[in-house]
């Protein structure tokens, strides 16, 4: 009985350096990255406030990553200790945060008078990102309940039911993804700080979706907070109606700062999206990674026996090594899809709907400096914009008489494209 206690005790105190190595990893990371910034601001360099924000969170979401994976991999001592297991793993996470948010604040601090609404504003869409992800989770446990329950209703013996808790947990995956990708609109529309577009731009908007044959998503105004963000992205599918239609969302800065041209050739970028069934195929994407990446890790598993020695415990970290490999791989896949359907948007704009280069040139630059990157800067989902733009120019060089027509004559006399630009 004693040897039985302590060896849970041992397993909880594990789960305990485990959770804490990312975190003070993380820590050590804030403290380098801190003092660099300040090394920028005392040398009167300017910062690029929201690439660096953007650097801070993806550095927090991969640690984040990392808690999920052994979360999910240490079931067992959560069972046995649920109160400990569960308040070790809150606890990281709240450390996390703490850090996360006093980096950020050194890039961004924000007046005393204001940390109130700021604060209630983040908690809001904290909140909502919460539960979606807990209403994900419950999708997930119920599929896993329903396939367990399958196996004893038909007795299947422990081979058949295991087979069938993989599959309950893959339809569980993919249900949940399946329902937030649907619900995308509704929920985006409740973590953000939104307002209906202003009436002065919606005939506006509306054409340019008339014009890409697609009925009217709905339209609404980012609130811009501290940082200044030029951002315009698009959720739902074409066919979704009701309160699931496709929804449109634009920052203020980017409505404020581009004019009527750019503003449409940035609309009709976005529903380029709709039409080339994007965020469909990043689903179906999603789907087979994950059921391919679910396979490969059971594999890898199950084969962990055979090569890796017993006792050491290395046995116990492959299970969330392993599904934190497959997420970060999986990612990465997603990434590289998610360039491509941004050059593919591009083209179809302008070859497909009539947007014009030029304009989606401009909006595109003056929406990188409003963010603060550098226009040779490769993001995580979208390619850097002069990449972006080379790549539009090039396939329309290619395919398009009219456009080689216009450069030409444009070429004949810089004098009208200085105008022009
Ligand atoms: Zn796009």
């Amino acid at each position: 009985m004693e040897a039985h206690s302590s060896e849970i005790q041992l397993t909880l105190e594990a789960l305990a350096i485990m959770t804490a190595i990312p975190v003070v990893i993380f820590a050590l990371w804030a403290d380098y990255f801190g003092r660099y910034l300040e090394n920028l601001v005392d040398q009167k360099e300017e910062i690029e406030r929201a690439a660096k924000i953007g650097q801070i969170r993806m550095a927090g979401f991969l640690v984040a990553i990392f808690q999920i994976g052994l979360f999910l991999g240490s079931s067992e001592v959560r069972r046995n200790h649920p109160v400990f297991a569960n308040l070790i793993f809150i606890s990281a996470i709240l450390t996390q945060g703490w850090i996360q948010a006093r980096l950020e604040r050194k890039i961004d601090p924000i007046p005393t008078g204001e940390r109130g609404p700021q604060l209630k504003s983040a908690l809001r869409g904290l909140g909502w990102i919460a539960l979606g992800a807990l209403f994900y989770a419950g999708v997930f446990v119920f599929s896993i309940k329903c396939f367990t329950w399958f196996a004893g209703w038909i007795q299947a013996d422990k081979t058949v039911s295991a087979a069938l808790v993989v599959v309950g947990a893959i339809v569980g995956i993919i249900g949940g993804l399946a329902l937030n990708f649907a619900l995308g609109p509704i929920h985006l529309k409740m973590a953000l700080p939104v307002l209906p577009l202003p009436e002065e731009f919606v005939q506006r908007f509306r054409e340019a979706f008339a014009r890409a044959g697609l009925r009217q998503p709905s339209l609404w105004l980012i609130e811009s907070g501290r940082v200044a963000t030029g951002t315009a992205f698009i959720a739902g599918t074409k066919w979704g109606s009701g309160p699931l239609r496709p929804a449109l969302f634009i920052s203020r800065n980017a409505l404020e700062t581009l004019t009527p041209g750019e503003l449409d050739a940035v609309v009709l970028h976005e529903a380029s999206h709709l039409c080339m069934n994007h965020l469909v195929k990043r689903l179906l994407l999603s789907i087979a990674l994950i059921t391919g990446t679910m396979f490969l890790g059971i594999f890898v598993l199950l084969l962990a026996p055979l090569f890796l020695p017993s006792g050491l415990g290395f046995q116990s970290l492959l299970g969330p090594f392993v599904a934190v490999m497959a997420f970060v791989s999986a990612f990465r896949v997603l990434a590289v899809q998610s360039r491509e359907h941004e050059v593919a948007a591009d083209l179809y704009a302008v070859e497909g709907l009539g947007a014009s280069y030029e304009d989606l040139s401009n909006a595109l630059r003056k929406l990188d400096r409003l963010n603060g990157f550098a226009p040779d800067r490769n993001g995580v989902t979208h390619p850097a914009t002069e990449t972006r733009l080379a790549l539009l120019k090039a396939a329309l060089l290619i395919r398009s008489d009219e456009f080689r027509q216009k450069l030409s004559a444009e070429q004949a006399d810089p004098d009208k494209t200085d105008k022009a630009a």
